[in-house]
């Protein structure tokens, strides 16, 4: 029952927010939701309070506005616009607000419900709306005297009493202010920190590439836009030839400075679309959106032999380096882990044949049947 009720409860908040994924707008929207429920409860029930009064201007108000909260959270949770809601929430807010404190009641007990407001406003419109809305509310307060100065009687209202009213609103006004601009700077900063938190967890320090757990995401993304689109796209996994003789004859650090300056020649070489992943220690993996198996042959190609003619240059000695790699065009009916494991296929052939090669074309031909994946 209790478990029934908190996910009704979380239901009623959460209306409207399905189709952000932004945190930030789901709290708002929750915000919202929480706001326009409890205001339009707090407006029916000060009408029916008031049922036994003849004033029926105030109790016409208050229903319209209980009808127009109400109005506002199904618009809400149907469309979910949370921008537009949003305004005419703090619109309608406002001028109950004004109306309240023009005295369209005869108790200066109706200004204690300004002070639930500075909060709440705060919390749900965030910093610049809340403050034009508070602004609005306390220029409304400032001018009560003058605008009806019938409902001022001395036996209720003294000069001083006035001053702390609007003294005590403001000052909770600027905690609120003060209290959600704390808040919105905490999230901010933890937003940052997480992105950047995720960033560094799928880059490779070494090289700045994507590292094995980022390609994945990476993999999925465009075997979903190649679903969508209808078009092709092609990996091609590359490795270092002898590249422990490269660690074992000039040591670690040049093992390293050789990787760095080939990830930076591999992200110059490709298109701004294409993405380069270090894949393992001395192997790389090329994802190519939109590319057939030819295409992605031709690249190979230009970088085994760009890579074959230029040595990595460490402190003035020139490292020859060549590479082999292996090149599969991703098709839709067989799984991306698939693809991969064949072209890593087509490098261990190019290995075999002697490195410093590309190999393409259908593994069937090039490899004997019972060794394929
Ligand atoms: P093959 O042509 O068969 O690929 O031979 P290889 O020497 O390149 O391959 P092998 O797998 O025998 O050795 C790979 C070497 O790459 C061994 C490992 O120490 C080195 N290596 C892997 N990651 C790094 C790295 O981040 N920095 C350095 N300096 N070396 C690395
Ligand atoms: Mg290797
Ligand atoms: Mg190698």
């Amino acid at each position: 029952m209790k478990q029934h009720l908190r996910i009704k409860l979380h239901q009623t908040l959460h209306s409207g927010t399905e189709k952000d994924s932004d945190p930030e707008l789901v709290r708002r929207t929750y915000m919202l939701n929480g706001f326009l429920l409890l205001s339009a409860f707090i407006c029916a029930l000060m009408a029916v309070l008031k049922h036994t009064e003849s004033f029926t201007v105030l109790k016409g108000i208050l229903w319209c506005s209980a009808g127009a909260y109400c109005v506002l959270y199904f618009f809400l949770r149907t469309s979910g616009m949370l921008k537009v809601a949003s305004d005419f929430a703090l619109a309608l807010t406002v001028t109950l607000g004004v109306l309240l404190i023009w005295r369209l009641n005869d108790q200066i007990a109706y200004i204690l419900w300004l002070f639930a407001l500075p909060p709440a406003a705060f919390f749900t419109f965030g910093t610049k709306r809340a403050a034009v809305a508070l602004g609005l509310l306390l220029i409304a307060l400032l001018l009560s005297p003058f605008v009806s100065p019938a409902a001022m009687p001395p036996e209720t209202f003294s000069l001083s009493y006035f001053v702390r009213v609007i003294a005590a609103f403001f000052t909770l006004s600027l905690f609120s202010a003060l209290g959600e601009y704390s808040r919105a700077h905490t999230q901010r900063t933890l937003v940052a920190l997480t992105r950047e938190m995720e960033q560094c967890a799928c880059t490779d320090p070494l090289t700045g590439l994507l590292n094995r757990r980022g390609i994945y995401d990476r993999l999925n993304e465009e075997r979903a836009r190649a679903t969508r689109s209808g078009s092709t796209f092609s990996v091609i996994l590359c490795d270092v030839d002898h590249f422990k003789n490269v660690n074992d004859c000039f040591g670690h650090q040049c093992g390293d400075h050789v990787l760095h300056q080939l990830a930076e020649h591999f992200r110059r070489s490709v298109r701004g679309q294409d993405v380069v992943c270090r894949w393992g220690g001395e192997e790389f993996l090329f994802i190519l959106p939109e590319t057939d198996e030819q295409g992605a042959l031709n690249l190979a190609e230009k970088l085994r032999s760009t890579v074959e003619q230029t040595p990595v240059n460490y402190h003035g000695m020139p490292i020859d380096i060549t590479l082999s790699l292996g090149v599969q065009e991703c098709t839709l009916t067989e799984s991306t882990e698939f693809h991969i494991r064949v072209a890593d296929q087509k490098l261990y052939i190019a290995k075999e044949h002697g490195r410093n090669k590309v190999v393409s074309g259908n593994i069937e031909e090039l490899m004997p049947q019972e060794l394929i994946a």
